[in-house]
């Protein structure tokens, strides 16, 4: 018998789990600030008279691990197969497919389970206490780049006086004021990207959002293309029919049973 709470219908059969592994996020657990912007612009522009086509639900969505390409809806095989195979055959890819139901239902079934995770205490402070490290971690990493920016930038005197002394020619002179000048601004961006990371709390930002989406679509009673977009980046399948989707979700990444 079922006893947590179930976001989805329940009439659904499982998927065996087997050929589902979930990937999170590629980009280890921290989920660009684009990507988050995006999906909230989408609540807050959520028109009610979204279409609903279920047809080529993942068009656009999944690909091939073997090639690369987008796969494709065939009506005769029920779900996609590789965009590259349909077009030049066994040279390209293989003949794999995938069917659209057995996608859909691993989707709803994490869908699921994260909103499960997302009212459980030990879950969120385990996620908590990543969030801090994470925090943490990107602190030293800012130090040490400040400490680097600061050496150049005595290095940079050292060298003006060696070329007052004609210790070295203007030549090299600005080779070696060019190259520095390069690292700098290298350094400087990644300063940047880790104040962003710094400034605003991600794992509460997701959590609220990801309840909100919930709150909107409940109860799920199928996967609409709308909801795919709001939590799926994209899906991967491999010839093995192995399913890796990625969410905009990160906070799961670690977490979701394989
Ligand atoms: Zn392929």
């Amino acid at each position: 018998m079922k006893t947590t709470k179930s976001v989805t219908s329940d009439k659904r059969e499982q998927v065996p789990a087997e050929n589902h592994i979930t990937v999170k996020n590629a980009h280890e657990g921290i989920i660009s600030h684009q990507q988050f912007d995006f999906v909230q612009k989408m609540i807050k522009n959520r028109k009610r008279n979204f279409t609903k086509f279920k047809k080529h639900l993942f068009t656009n969505v999944v690909y091939c691990n073997d090639c690369g390409s987008g796969m494709w809806y065939r009506q005769n095989r029920l779900g996609y197969i590789c965009g590259n195979y349909a077009r030049h055959g066994n040279i390209a890819c293989t003949n794999h497919a995938i069917s659209e139901k057995e996608l859909e239902q691993v989707i709803l079934n994490d869908i699921d389970w994260m909103y499960n995770k997302i009212s459980d205490k030990k879950f969120l402070s385990d996620v908590k206490a990543l969030e801090k490290k994470r925090v943490h971690s990107n602190q030293k990493e800012l130090n040490l780049i400040d400490d680097e920016i600061n050496s150049i930038k005595v290095k940079k005197r050292r060298y003006i006086e060696m070329l007052a002394d004609n210790l070295i020619s203007h030549g090299e002179y600005r080779d070696i004021l060019s190259s520095k000048e390069a690292k700098v601004n290298e350094l400087n961006e990644k300063r940047s990207e880790l104040k962003a990371s710094l400034l605003e709390n991600q794992v509460t930002k997701e959590i609220e959002t990801f309840r909100n989406l919930m709150e909107q679509f409940s109860p799920i009673e199928e996967l609409s293309k709308e909801l795919l977009h709001y939590m799926v980046e994209r899906i991967v399948i491999s010839k093995e029919r192995t399913i890796k989707v990625t969410y905009r979700f990160s906070i799961f990444s670690n977490y979701l049973p394989v």
